[in-house]
């Protein structure tokens, strides 16, 4: 059961309290409070868990602080939509809203390499009104003697060059539970000149131990990568997983799934289920076109492969691009086949842009006829 209280309820507060208190009291059930920081407001929402069948909704709807209740049967408690359009979908952090509206593109290198590159592109993405990035500190490979990524060793200069360079959000992988204290020292002693979304890699997805340290901190935002070889479900399953621990600011990542069907592809990719995952959820969606293809192919036009199926994601209401970029691909340490380059930032941007104004036309198109 879900209980929502009112916005911006102080939670010092005698109604606050007193809500609290009768919730605890109730046999066989446990409590789990979740705040949700958003633009305007901020939301505590309360989950029931346990034998909650035979409670009365009246009754809890009547305590003090409490502005509706909801009865959860679906899978997906916490990240689910549960026929409840109200419910508040996103979450702010660091100054930026990621909801299931708009659209941020993180743009940058796979793995981080040297100063310079990292350089280079913090850099061009301000020139071009860029708050966001992803750089590849620690890196999960194939084979374990390929270049494993510079760990903590890297983090300070990438955590000053963003802050050099108007960078709000740097979406970083993790591996390991100890990469998140290791990020959080660094931030604290660069003077957090930016902030981090967690990111859990595909190889991941349904590393249970690994997503519930991850929930349990409040602190990073979470970039959850779907599993590239489990179903849809088995994948939100796992978001949900961060939201039980505490964390519900989470974000899904579309990125292809390891088939040979998707040949010449790197992964078959699976954008189609932009709208999917938002109609079963209310995490934003990302999308992920440089591990779903894989190589700087293009059509007969000219345009990337990468490019025309984030144009595919993103004209389906798309939140987020998760892009490989490096100044020079052929001397990226990993997947500098499928970087972008540098110039054409701004190409990539414009397309970006006229796809999710052309998702926002369609949307009050189909309205009409609802
Ligand atoms: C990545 O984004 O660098 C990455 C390794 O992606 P995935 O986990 O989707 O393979
Ligand atoms: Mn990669």
């Amino acid at each position: 059961m879900l209980i929502i209280l009112r916005p911006d309820t102080n939670v010092q507060s005698q109604e606050y309290q007193h809500t609290l208190s009768q919730l605890k009291a109730i046999p066989d059930v446990s409590v789990r409070i979740h705040t949700v920081e958003g633009t305007q407001q901020t939301l505590t929402e309360i989950y029931l868990l346990g034998e909650t069948k035979k409670l009365n909704k009246d009754e809890i709807a009547a305590l003090p602080a409490v502005e509706r209740v909801i009865r959860i049967s679906e899978e997906y408690r916490i990240l689910g939509r549960h026929k409840d359009e109200n419910r508040q979908n996103g979450f702010v952090y660091n100054g930026v809203n990621f909801d299931q509206s708009n659209i941020h593109v993180f743009a940058g290198l796979c793995a981080v390499d040297n100063p310079k590159n990292v350089e280079t592109m913090m850099r061009h993405l301000q020139e071009h009104g860029q708050v966001c990035t992803r750089m590849g500190a620690y890196k999960p490979r194939t084979s374990p003697y390929a270049f494993q990524g510079h760990g903590k060793e890297c983090l300070p200069y990438v955590f000053d060059l963003a802050g050099k360079y108007g960078i709000k959000v740097v979406a970083m992988e993790i591996t390991h539970e100890s990469h998140i204290d290791e990020i959080r020292e660094c931030l604290e002693k660069t003077g957090n000149p930016t902030g981090v979304m967690l990111q859990i890699g595909t190889r991941n997805t349904q590393n249970f131990e690994l997503l519930k340290s991850i929930g349990r901190q409040q602190e990073f935002p979470i970039l959850l990568k779907r599993g590239f070889g489990i179903t849809l479900n088995e994948s939100l399953n796992a978001a949900e997983y961060l939201a039980s621990e505490g964390n519900s600011k989470v974000i899904f990542c579309l990125r292809g799934m390891k088939t040979e069907a998707g040949n010449p592809h790197r992964n078959m990719v699976d954008f189609a289920h932009v709208p999917v995952v938002k109609r079963l959820t209310r995490m934003p969606v990302c999308i992920d076109p440089s591990h779903s293809v894989g190589s700087r192919e293009s059509d007969n036009d000219g345009i990337l492969d990468i490019a025309n199926v984030s144009a595919q994601g993103i004209i389906a209401g798309a939140n987020m691009v998760l892009v490989d970029f490096h100044p020079d691909p052929a001397h990226a340490l990993v997947d500098g086949p499928q970087a972008l380059l540098l110039n054409e930032l701004p190409y990539f941007l414009d397309d970006i842009r006229l796809c999710h104004e052309t998702w926002l036309k369609r949307k009050s198109l189909y309205r009409k006829a609802l």
